[in-house]
Order: C-alpha cells, then sequence, then structure tokens
C-alpha cells in the first residue's frame, strides 16, 4: 500500500490543517493504515519499528473522535515513561491546535498530585500517563472512566519490559466494556497477543514490515576493537566525522560512568543515564539532551527506553546489545523521518560471533569496517581547521591585525612563515578539543597486538618503552629508565586508584596510557612515573584538577618524597 496525503483519510479541515502546520507531507505507513480502521471504531494492533510515527497514528483519530462538548475523559493512553507522556501529550496538543476545547494533560508519578487534581477535575478528555499514576489516580477516584471510549497502549513491548503487567491489567479491567482498544508496539512478545487476547475484540492488526516502510536510513558499521582501545576508537570516530550530537550505549552502569568520565575529561561534552540516576536528575539530563545541550549521552538500555529524541547524528553502540531486537531500537534513535543516520558498534574477542549471529537471524546491515587511522584523524582535523579559516576569511568575520602584521613583516619575517608559526601556537595552546596539541603520533595502533603494522605511524617520539597491561603495573616507582617520577597530592584516603590515575593523565592531556610506569599509592600521596618527555605537560594540564572529589595538587617528586 502506497502512503496517502492525509487530505485522503477522511480527516477535518481543523486536523488537517494541524498536520501541515506540524510540517507533515503525507502519512507514513502505519498512520495510512491505522488511521480508518480507528475512525471506524475498530480495536487494532500497530506494530512498526521506532521513528515511523505511530503517535500521530493514533492521536490523529483520537482527537477527531472526541466529543469537546463532553467534559470527561474520552482516551486514555498509557505509556511507559513520564518523558514519553509529555511528548505525546506535546503532539496531542498540536494535533488539536485548531479543535477548540479539545484538553489533553500527562500525568505521572513524580508530579504533584495536587497539579494533577486540577488537570482532571478541569474536564479534559484525554489523559495520558504511566500505569502507576493512573492506577493510584483510578483508585483514589479523581480520575473517572465512565465515558471512556478508547483506550491506547503506546508502547506497549516497553512498558511491559518494565514490570507494568499489572498495573496495565488492572486498568484494562477497570474500563467499560464498550471502548476502543488500540495497541502500538515495535514489537510483539508472547506477553502482549496473551493481553490483546484478554482484553480486545477481535482486533484488525496492522503490521508495517520494516523494508516497505520509510525506513530510517542507518548507515551501519562495525568494528573489531580491542576492549582497552575502545575509547580511543571512539574518539577518533568522533573527531573524524566531527559528530555533535548522539548516543553511545554500554552494557553497565559502571561503564557508562567510566566512559563519561572518561570522554568529559577529554573535553567532549557528555551526561550519563543509568539505573542509579535519580528520577529528577534523569528529567534534566534528558531534557538537556533533547535541547542539544551536550553533545554525547552515555547510557544503558535501560536508562535510554523511552527517550524519544529525533535526528541523532550517530548512534554508538560501545557494548554489543543483547540481542538483534535491541540492536534495531537502539539504532531507530538515529536516522529519524528520511534522514540518514549512522550507527558505529564495536565487538571484542568472541563478541564477534555474537553479533554475527545477530545478523544472520536478525537480518542486519551491517558491513565490517577496519579502524580508522590516526592518518585518517588527522587529516580530518586539518580539514575542520581548513574550513573553520576559509569560513572566517570569507565572513571576514576577524579584526584586522595590520599594526601587529607589519611588525613582523618589517622584522623580515615572510608571511607564509608567520601564519605557520600561528598555527602552531594555535594547536599548542588551549583550544578546544577540536584543535587540541595533538599527540596522535603517540598513540597504540588499536587492534591486534600480533605485531604486524596495519596502520602507518610516525616513529618520533620513540615509542612507550614498556607495554604493560594498564592497570597492572609494579608499584615500584623512580627505577625505570626514560622516566620520571611526579608527586600526587592524593592517595587511598582520599581513594586514589591506578584507573583514576591513569584515565586522568590520559584524559586531560589526550597522551596514551603508556606514557604511565609504575604507580605507587601511599596514605596521602601517590607516586607516579611518567615518561620524561611528557612530565612536564602532565604536570601543567593535570594540577589542579579534582580527583575523587578533591584537587589534586601535582608536582616533580622531590628526591625526599621517594622511596
Ligand atoms: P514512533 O512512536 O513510531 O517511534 P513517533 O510518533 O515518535 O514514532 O514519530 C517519530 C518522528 O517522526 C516524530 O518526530 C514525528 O513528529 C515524525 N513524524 C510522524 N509522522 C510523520 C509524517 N507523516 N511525516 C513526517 N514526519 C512525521
Ligand atoms: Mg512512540
Amino acid at each position: 500500500m502506497s502512503n496517502l496525503r492525509f487530505s485522503e483519510l477522511g480527516l477535518s479541515a481543523e486536523i488537517l490543517k494541524a498536520v501541515d502546520k506540524m510540517g507533515f507531507e503525507e502519512a507514513s505507513p502505519i498512520q495510512t493504515a491505522a488511521i480508518p480502521p480507528i475512525m471506524a471504531g475498530e480495536d487494532i494492533v500497530g506494530l512498526s519499528s521506532t521513528g515511523s510515527g505511530k503517535t500521530a497514528a493514533f492521536a490523529i483519530p483520537m482527537v477527531e473522535k472526541i466529543d469537546p462538548k463532553m467534559r470527561k475523559v474520552q482516551v486514555l493512553v498509557l505509556c511507559p515513561t513520564r518523558e514519553l507522556a509529555v511528548q505525546v501529550a506535546e503532539e496531542v496538543a498540536k494535533i488539536s491546535l485548531f479543535k477548540r476545547g479539545v484538553q489533553a494533560v500527562p500525568i505521572f508519578g513524580g508530579q504533584s498530585y495536587d497539579r494533577q487534581f486540577r488537570a482532571l477535575e478541569s474536564g479534559v478528555q484525554i489523559v495520558i500517563g504511566t500505569p502507576g499514576r493512573v492506577i493510584d489516580h483510578i483508585e483514589r477516584g479523581t480520575l473517572r472512566l465512565d465515558a471512556l471510549k478508547m483506550l491506547v497502549l503506546d508502547e506497549a513491548d516497553r512498558m511491559l519490559d518494565m514490570g507494568f503487567r499489572e498495573d496495565i491489567e488492572r486498568v484494562l479491567m477497570q474500563v467499560p466494556t464498550e471502548h476502543q482498544t488500540l495497541f502500538f508496539s515495535a514489537t510483539m512478545p508472547r506477553q502482549i497477543e496473551e493481553l490483546i487476547r484478554k482484553y480486545s475484540r477481535n482486533p484488525k492488526r496492522i503490521k508495517i514490515e520494516a523494508v516497505a516502510q520509510n525506513a530510517p536510513q542507518v548507515d551501519q558499521v562495525y568494528f573489531e576493537v580491542e576492549r582497552r582501545s575502545k575509547i580511543e576508537v571512539l574518539t577518533r570516530i568522533i573527531d573524524i566525522n566531527d559528530f555533535r550530537y548522539g548516543i553511545v550505549f554500554c552494557s553497565t552502569k559502571l561503564m557508562v560512568d567510566e566512559l563519561d568520565e572518561h570522554l568529559h575529561a577529554r573535553g567532549y561534552a557528555t551526561e550519563r543515564l543509568h539505573g542509579d540516576i535519580s528520577q529528577a536528575q534523569r528529567t534534566r539530563v534528558m531534557d538537556k539532551f533533547r535541547r542539544r545541550g551536550f553533545e554525547f549521552l552515555i547510557a544503558t538500555d535501560v536508562a535510554a527506553r523511552g527517550l524519544d529524541v529525533d535526528d541523532l547524528e550517530v548512534v554508538f553502540n560501545f557494548d554489543l546489545p543483547n540481542d538483534a531486537e535491541d540492536y534495531t531500537h537502539r539504532i531507530g534513535r538515529t536516522g529519524r523521518a528520511g534522514k540518514s543516520g549512522r550507527a558505529f558498534t564495536f565487538v571484542s574477542g568472541r563478541e564477534l560471533y555474537s553479533l554475527q549471529n545477530m545478523i544472520r537471524y536478525g537480518k542486519l546491515k551491517i558491513r565490517r569496517e577496519k579502524i580508522p587511522s590516526l592518518d585518517l584523524v588527522e587529516e580530518a582535523r586539518e580539514n575542520q581547521f581548513f574550513e573553520k579559516l576559509r569560513t572566517t576569511l570569507d565572513a571576514a568575520e576577524y579584526r584586522k591585525q595590520d599594526r601587529l602584521i607589519d611588525r613582523l613583516l618589517e622584522q623580515g619575517y615572510a608571511s607564509t612563515d608567520i601564519i605557520a608559526a600561528l598555527i602552531h601556537v594555535m594547536h599548542g595552546g588551549e583550544g578546544d578539543k577540536k584543535s587540541q596539541p595533538s599527540p596522535a603520533e603517540w598513540v597504540e595502533p588499536a587492534g591486534r597486538k600480533d605485531g604486524k603494522k596495519h596502520e602507518k605511524f610516525s616513529s618520533k617520539p620513540p615509542k612507550p618503552a614498556k607495554q604493560k597491561q594498564k592497570y597492572d603495573r609494579p608499584a615500584r616507582t623512580g627505577r625505570e629508565a626514560g622516566f620520571a617520577t611526579l608527586f600526587f597530592s592524593a592517595g587511598r584516603k582520599q581513594l586514589v586508584t591506578p584507573a583514576d590515575i591513569v584515565g586522568k593523565i590520559a584524559g586531560v592531556t589526550r597522551l596514551p596510557a603508556e606514557v604511565v610506569g609504575a604507580i605507587d599509592i601511599h596514605q596521602r600521596h601517590t607516586l607516579v612515573d611518567v615518561r620524561k618527555d611528557a612530565a612536564e605537560l602532565i604536570i601543567e594540564k593535570v594540577n589542579g584538577i579534582r580527583m575523587r572529589g578533591d584537587a589534586v595538587r601535582v608536582t616533580m617528586a622531590e628526591p625526599g618524597q621517594m622511596g
């Protein structure tokens, strides 16, 4: 079935005007297929992938069918999270913009009851809420469903995943028998089938195959990456593509915390979301992310559930998702509404087999690529810098520096040399993350350790003398030739770990972890061996930064402090 125009769906002039104002040109496949039967009063089960426009598929006919003169709750929408409830309410508000008297309210846990009582008493026709809070209001008698015409279960699969089955059933049992039930979901687990059998009458099933729909175009790539190189590879990909807006999925809370800290230290604007983060903080982070208040959200699957953001440039599977379904759900957040998106998946070791299984059984289209080389990173940085300069020149958005330039020229310097020196100074200065000093040549090739060189590297400065596992070094400092010992004013008492030290140094200086040698943690201080030629930079960058909450002083260790 080809997509219809909204004007072919038998909708009122008010709705057509609103949809036009929302910028929708034609109905999406799920909208084309679901709107007419819902208008006709049928129960439906609508199955289509994330981002395919399910909200409007039920919200448009729902608004049409409401009697604006009757000030009673006529439609109840259940959503898995407060964020989704708010988003659905916003979409409903847009759709009903030109329909006088239609009112919708989101209700969810965490919001004050007073406010919700008032909203419910004011005669709203549409209530959009999370199952727990909805049940609460039903049982208090503050939400009456005797006039209910339509019940919508949005993201039914996610609600069941989140353990709302009992709450949902309690709601389903409370509603009057004469009503329309609509199920919307991206997947159809068995539990949903059971609910449908129990609580709906011979529903019309609409399934939009991912291929047939205006499928989000996501360019999908995977890399084989050694676990310890993942962060390096991640930042390379971000820098090469100059990504500014995306999600990085990790499998554990711990990994989320660690990655957040590392990326933050490297100058990326990141925030994190996982199960241990308070609801208030969660809402704050999500709002900020939607407003593009930072670049990368680091999250676990559970925490990112229900987060509906559009226009992500990129999704990273820093850790492999559990199955093809989770994979699809994750990457569905990029490349929405016809725009193309990117997805990168990291696999290390045996995970490759899991991924291959997912690709086979989930019919995924992910191609393997080689880890981008450092040359590419350099080239990309150079291009970005070039573009920046060119735009500045073209726009003439700079102050003429005639006096300074004349002085330099008078001294006999060539203009090309002056420019080269300037660029050098700029790159050595503070700058933003994209134009920081590039210790790129120093970085270990990410990937195999079998001795085969598969990337081109400059040989200077010489490779670090030791290739020890990062966090597993002898705790005897001051021994290794070519290393200097630094004094850090924090130790066991402050719960400092070798990982903190290496993480901070690598993060803030962007030098490879290998510049750090032995680490010797004492009660109130720590001695850290670092490569001599990196010592100054490390002191400059790390001195004064916070570690475990305290500002740490970093100096060259005096002979008396060692031993
Ligand atoms: P789903 O619930 O299926 O995950 P949404 O309803 O959240 O998807 O829609 C995803 C995005 O697509 C939203 O930004 C929405 O505004 C947009 N959208 C929905 N329908 C259309 C349409 N017919 N044309 C253009 N954009 C649409
Ligand atoms: Mg949805």
